[in-house]
């Protein structure tokens, strides 16, 4: 508020300029730890918080306009009170934290100015202070890329594809592939990489207009809908006669059973998910390990976070396919945060398709 006092003594105050640098932030809260899967009313979408648009002086942090948010299955872990985990969990009453596209629009850090566009960690509201800046990239906008790939195909769940595939697969011409979650953020790419490599690639999903994206849009050799399978065992025989030699396995349970019955000799199978055992808290276990041993099976769990070496190469290798037409991107927007709780749930129903993401704000 600025005072200006005129000659007859009277002051008049100016409000504008305060007012101008303040805004509603609309956040989305995380009300406590849960047990079993995910509801949208877990989650508050709250207004009425109002925010300076001003980084604090001497803070070293900088205020971002969040543009899109990711929705990703492992904050569902986030979401139990379990510390002995690679990440630490939500804190009760405050935003959810996630990947996001945000824009700077003030700054008390010499490295990033406002204007700059960043992808990184950031909390599910319209505005956010940035303290930490370890897990934010720099990124350029590219007419030919839509931004929000950045938390999907360029992003995290990109990443995991590619350095899944690549580094833990081992894959090799010619062999034979399951996906599952296969038009999913990670599994879309799987799917693409091994069909590039000249592999034989065969998704599972959980409807029939997924069926459809796989074998029409995504390139897949073939896919199927594991809610109309009541074998699962009896449909990987069918849709790999001769055995697979790579599962990339997304979900666990009952799949992962079913995928070691049918691996071939030296197969391989990357543990990247376990969407299926997301909501139980006494999982329902594996009988068939048995397979390891007789086919000399290789099984590894694995978190992207351990091969961000590989980021520029990965970005490099993605963008370049991408502009060629070699690979394409199934994204699902949701539109405001108001939409955020239902779409984060829908990702243990199986209502996304493809990527999920929400669009907060445009970028002007
Ligand atoms: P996503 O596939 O885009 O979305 C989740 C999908 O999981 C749903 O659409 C649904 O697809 C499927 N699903 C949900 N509940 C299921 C159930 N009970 N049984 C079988 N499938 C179920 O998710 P994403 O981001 O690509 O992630 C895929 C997996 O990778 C997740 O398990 C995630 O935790 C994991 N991940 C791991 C890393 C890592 O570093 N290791 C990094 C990123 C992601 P359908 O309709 O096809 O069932």
């Amino acid at each position: 508020m600025v005072g200006m006092v005129h000659g007859n003594g009277r002051t008049t105050w100016m409000c504008y300029a305060t007012k101008a640098m303040e805004a509603e932030n609309k956040q989305v809260i995380f009300k406590g730890f849960i047990k079993g899967t995910p509801k949208e009313t877990d989650l508050q979408v709250m207004a009425g918080t109002r925010i300076q648009l001003k980084a604090p002086k001497g803070s070293g942090a900088f205020l971002v306009k969040n543009l899109y948010l990711s929705c990703d299955p492992y904050m569902r872990g986030r979401m139990r009170d379990f510390r002995d985990s690679y990440i630490p969990p939500f804190v009760p009453g405050q935003p959810i934290e996630g990947f996001g596209v945000s824009k700077v629009v003030d700054s008390d850090n010499t490295s990033f100015k406002p204007g700059d566009l960043v992808s990184g960690m950031t909390r599910w509201e319209e505005y956010s202070l940035i303290r930490r800046t370890e897990q934010l990239r720099k990124i350029k906008q590219d007419d030919d890329i839509p931004l929000s790939f950045r938390l999907g195909l360029l992003g995290m769940p990109g990443f995991t594809a590619y350095a899944g595939f690549n580094e833990v697969c081992s894959p090799k011409k010619g062999e034979y592939v399951l996906v599952s979650a296969a038009s999913g953020a990670v599994g879309q790419l799987v799917g693409q990489l091994a069909k590039l490599l000249g592999c034989y690639v065969v998704g599972s999903c959980g409807s029939s207009q997924k069926v459809d994206l796989l074998r029409n849009k995504l390139g897949f050799d073939d896919a199927f809908n594991y809610k109309e399978e009541p074998d699962l065992d009896a449909a990987l025989k069918r849709y790999f006669p001769q055995g697979i030699d790579i599962y990339f396995d997304n979900v666990g349970g009952e799949m992962l059973d079913a995928a070691l019955v049918n691996m071939r000799i030296h197969g391989r199978i990357a543990v990247c998910g376990m969407v299926s055992e997301k909501d139980l808290s006494d999982p329902r276990g594996i009988h068939n390990l048995y397979n390891l041993i007789t086919k000399r099976i290789k099984m590894q769990g694995f978190l992207q976070s351990d091969y961000l070496h590989l980021y520029p190469r990965f970005l490099e290798d993605v963008i370049s396919l991408y502009k060629q037409g070699k690979i394409v991107y199934i994204e699902d927007m949701n539109e405001g945060l108001e939409s955020a709780p239902s779409a984060f749930v829908g990702l243990f129903s199986g209502r996304n398709v493809g990527k999920q993401v929400i669009r907060v704000a445009t970028y002007e």
